[in-house]
């Protein structure tokens, strides 16, 4: 398992509940989404109304399942959780809904992976707090309407782009999470050590900021592995040198690339001059599926101005060369 994975891992999820903050005014960082967000909340609540269905879409492990239970916390409503494949049929869907009390949040994570059908159960579930359920089979078969409570639906995606043009429309806020800069990871680690007792000096959670690639969960994850460390190598308090021996031996480097990203970078630079080279090549060469370099590995270098894509193929940039301590073999 990657240390650098953005993905949720077991322990990540049996600890994230105590980590995340519970009120807009504590989530650190995304400025818009949360004025935007702020104001939306303020006016559903004067008007005694419910807050219109939200859509949050971005990375993982940027905060959107946080902000899911943020929202409900500010409404003083329940949260519901669920994520798109776990829908298997419309049956399931009418379940959750019909459950739901007047206001409630529900928040459905990979809301781009529900069924088709399920899907169309939930256009007029949205737009007119209702339920279209069809009895019988055959020529006897009639559908009858059924009246839900009104309800917030908050969907997470990690691309807009791979949601339906109709589920998107019935959305009336969308908001797009972009990576934290590294003084708001900073301190979103400072904030974390506190929860979890753990010393930390001011340059350490800045060095821990700085590889944990812009993502929220990466810091923390980054920042528990660190921990470990000086609790058997020092007295507890995470300093500067320790950190980074720490990171150094976790072999996370210092922009949060690890042997991954290296394999990845050096191959195009050193079989293909740099590129460009397809994306099918660079999969036969490291033996790995296209779509996973797609998904996971290439954001955060793409994002981060490491690689770049053209029409030709993949191009590994100056700054990646730069970064190797290596001469650029190619004209880019
Ligand atoms: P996503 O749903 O986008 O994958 P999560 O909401 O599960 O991400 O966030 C992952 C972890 O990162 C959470 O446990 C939370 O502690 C932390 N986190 C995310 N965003 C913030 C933030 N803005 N401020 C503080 N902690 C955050």
């Amino acid at each position: 398992e990657r240390l650098i994975s953005s993905a949720a891992n077991h322990e990540d999820l049996s600890l994230e509940y105590s980590l995340r903050p519970k009120f807009l005014r504590e989530y650190i960082g995304q400025e818009k989404v949360k004025d935007n967000l702020n104001v939306f909340i303020e006016a559903a609540k004067m008007r005694g109304e419910t807050l219109d269905h939200v859509l949050l879409y971005g990375p993982p492990g940027l905060g959107k399942t946080t902000l899911a239970a943020i929202i409900a916390n500010e409404m003083g409503v329940n949260l519901r959780t669920t994520a798109g494949p776990a829908i298997e049929r419309p049956g399931d869907l009418a379940a959750i809904l019909t459950s739901l009390e007047p206001g409630d949040v529900l928040f459905i994570d990979e809301i781009h992976r529900l069924p088709r059908a399920v899907e169309e159960v939930l256009y007029p579930a949205m737009e007119d707090y209702c339920l279209d359920i069809v009895i019988g089979k055959g020529p006897t078969a009639r559908s009858v309407r059924i009246d839900l409570p009104p309800f917030t639906l908050v969907g997470a995606t990690t691309r807009s782009g791979a949601l339906s043009a109709p589920l998107r429309d019935r959305f009336g806020v969308l908001s797009r999470l972009e990576y934290y800069t590294t003084e708001q990871l900073a301190q979103i680690v400072q904030r974390t050590a506190h929860i979890l007792s753990v010393e930390i000096e001011d340059d350490a959670s800045f060095e821990i900021a700085r590889r944990s690639r812009g993502t929220p969960r990466i810091a923390n994850r980054l920042l528990r592995r660190v921990r470990d460390f000086a609790q058997v190598r020092g007295d507890g308090t995470i300093t500067l040198p320790l950190a980074q021996e720490a990171l150094e031996l976790l072999q996370v480097d210092r922009l949060g690339l690890d042997h991954i990203d290296h394999k990845l970078l050096k191959n195009i630079i050193e079989k293909f001059r740099g590129g460009p080279v397809g994306l099918e090549t660079i999969a036969a060469t490291i033996g790995e599926e296209a779509q996973t370099i797609e998904d996971v590995y290439e954001p955060y270098l793409l994002q981060i101005g490491f690689l770049q894509r053209t029409p030709r193929g993949r191009i590994v940039t100056h700054l990646a060369y730069q970064h190797f301590g290596m001469e650029v073999s190619h004209r880019e």
